[in-house]
């Protein structure tokens, strides 16, 4: 049986874009006879809020979506990040990194030029060439780190031959080396969103994944981390992303376009609905 999901982080109102998301996921669900869940994503403390969260559910419902209780909440589910964590560890695809935002953009500038992935500039690997010892010793120190996967080791065991499928895009060999040696956990944070989006997918045996084209490149690494921690592969399927007139992508800073101010402003969810099908795609 076909199942979705949306997964929204409840760190401000939702937009049409999350509503295009939503509904997207919700209707693939609908029309195979499958199940469609939601998933809070929120691991940033700092941002998620209550209200938010309280605020998504109350749009999705105006939307006339309806999705099956409990809702999983990522912050219910550190356990199972760190059970995936010693997993990675204990195949030594791990390694702690020190570097501050601010130290791998000066890196980045002593070396003249740094390849560009699609989550920003590619880590410079500067924490990879630590000895133990110093690792140990930075650690012991109290100071703060990031747990980065060594994506070549990683790329060797999962090895070089992994599929992955998009309904709409078609087929790939699982290629993730433009995003580099990315962040799976920090300090205090047992998790980041490309850790928790394999586990918690497997966990709520999610078969098609639905998302913005945007995270698209991301998907060659989930599939290799899939592999790496011997959980299922769904499929997916990258949407379209919505833009304003001038072809921006919408921001939940944008406030002017949050689901409750067109509440307000008297749009009904038909409107919703018939205006997503009319934007450029
Ligand atoms: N929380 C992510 C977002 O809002 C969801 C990404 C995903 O569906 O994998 O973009």
């Amino acid at each position: 049986m076909l199942v979705t999901r949306f997964a929204p982080s409840p760190t401000g109102w939702l937009h049409l874009g999350h509503a295009f998301a939503a509904l997207f996921a919700a209707d693939e669900a609908r029309r195979s006879g499958g199940r469609f869940l939601l998933r809070m994503e929120d691991i940033d403390s700092t941002r998620s809020k209550p209200e938010y969260e309280a605020a998504i559910y109350e749009d999705l419902h105006w939307l006339g979506l309806q999705w099956e209780e409990p809702v999983r909440k990522q912050s219910d589910h550190f356990a199972d990040y760190r059970t995936a964590l010693k997993k990675l560890e204990s195949l030594d695809v791990l390694y702690p990194c020190f570097c501050t935002r601010r130290e791998i953009q000066d890196e980045i500038a002593r070396a003249g030029q740094a390849p560009h992935g699609p989550e920003g500039p590619v880590y410079p690997g500067t924490c990879k060439k630590l000895g133990r010892n110093e690792t140990e010793t930075r650690i012991a120190e109290g100071r703060d780190y990031a747990l980065r996967l060594d994506l070549t080791k990683a790329m060797v065991l999962a090895g070089c031959n992994l599929h992955w499928e998009d309904l709409s895009h078609g087929k790939f060999i699982a290629d993730p080396s433009a995003l580099g040696d990315v962040v799976l956990a920090r300090k205090d944070t047992p998790t980041s969103y490309h850790l928790a989006v394999v586990v918690d997918d497997a966990a709520q045996g999610i078969t098609l994944v639905t998302r913005g084209e945007d995270l698209l490149p991301a998907t060659h690494l989930h599939r290799v981390l899939q592999q790496l921690l011997g959980l299922p592969v769904p499929i997916w399927k990258h949407h379209r992303l919505i833009t304003d007139e001038t072809g921006k992508r919408l921001a939940k800073r944008d406030d002017a376009r949050s689901l409750r101010t067109l509440r307000e402003l008297g749009w009904t969810p038909e409107r919703v609905r018939d205006e997503l099908g009319k934007l450029p795609s």
